[in-house]
């Protein structure tokens, strides 16, 4: 029993000092060459020797990844990919961040432009044949934004009739998705490169509607609540990942960790609360990670 009771207290203690370490704060400490043990060949060990990462991301969707004022990144996947760089014992100054619109993300990570993408990405099997994903750390859904005073469009089956045109950005799960609903593509499916454009194109009245996962459409809605507003219900599920070279999986398992601890821990609430969780859309439950 007293053998029993040391023990936990001895366990609390170490959680405590771990806590500490794994910080909460903005402090840099436990960073630096040397800071953690990884082992000897991996990515892990690779990259905190060299005491820096390059992190592609978004940068033109509020609450997920927009370059602010400082001229870096932020939002959620922003504060995702610092928590993991951090148990990298690299700081958090020494990211490199590289914008990787959505038709980039496969590519930049099999060159190795990047050591891992934060870009609201969905985990799905044809990326897989690809590139890896650790994660999920999130679960959107697809939408539909459209200028505030239309009530013409509802829903995905709006664009049934043939005379309503719909904006996505190439290479995205979104885009694919809403050619199942239009009558003519050609005709009906606007592709860009980035969101912002597609919201741009919006406004200007050249589409009647942007689709994409609800809260990087929430994000612009909050930006301008008097032009837009969402039309409908989430129709698909996307869940998002941090993609990884396909054969790392050392480094996914990593990442995996870090992105479970997290989420127990409250850093995962904390990071979405300081970003996307201001413009509207729910956290949910933590998802359970995907250790394929
Ligand atoms: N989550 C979707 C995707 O990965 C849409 C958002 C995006 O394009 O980044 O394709």
């Amino acid at each position: 029993m007293r053998f029993k009771r040391v023990a936990a207290v001895a366990a609390a203690a170490t959680l405590a000092l771990g806590m500490a370490a794994c910080g909460g704060d903005d402090s840099d400490e436990g960073t630096g060459a040397g800071s953690k043990s990884f082992a000897a060949g991996s990515t892990m060990e690779r990259l905190n020797k060299a005491q820096k990462i390059k992190v592609g991301t978004k940068f033109d969707q509020p609450g997920f990844g927009q370059k602010g004022l400082s001229g870096k990144p932020e939002g959620f996947d922003v504060e995702i990919a610092k928590i993991i760089v951090k148990e990298l014992g690299i700081p958090e100054d020494k990211i490199e961040y590289v914008e990787t619109p959505s038709k980039v993300r496969e590519d930049v990570i099999v060159n190795g432009t990047v050591d891992l993408v934060a870009a609201t990405y969905t985990i799905n099997d044809k990326r897989k044949e690809r590139i890896a994903f650790a994660g999920p750390y999130y679960e959107a859904g697809q939408n539909i934004m459209v200028r505030k005073d239309d009530t013409s469009i509802t829903g995905p089956d709006s664009f049934k009739d043939g005379t309503k045109k719909v904006c996505s950005v190439t290479g995205s799960t979104p885009i694919e998705e809403i050619k199942k609903y239009v009558k003519d593509v050609a005709t009906q499916v606007v592709p860009f490169d980035t969101y912002d454009k597609c919201r741009d194109a919006l406004k200007s009245g050249q589409v009647d509607a942007v689709t994409t996962d609800n809260v990087i459409l929430l994000g612009y809605i909050a930006k301008d609540e008097a032009s837009f507003k969402m039309a409908g219900d989430n129709f698909t599920k996307e869940p998002y990942g941090i993609g990884v070279k396909k054969e790392d999986t050392d480094f996914r398992n990593f990442i995996n960790d870090v992105l479970e601890k997290a989420m127990q821990d409250g850093r995962w609430k904390k990071a979405w609360d300081d970003t996307a969780g201001k413009f509207g859309a729910t956290l949910g439950d933590a998802p359970t990670i995907n250790r394929y």
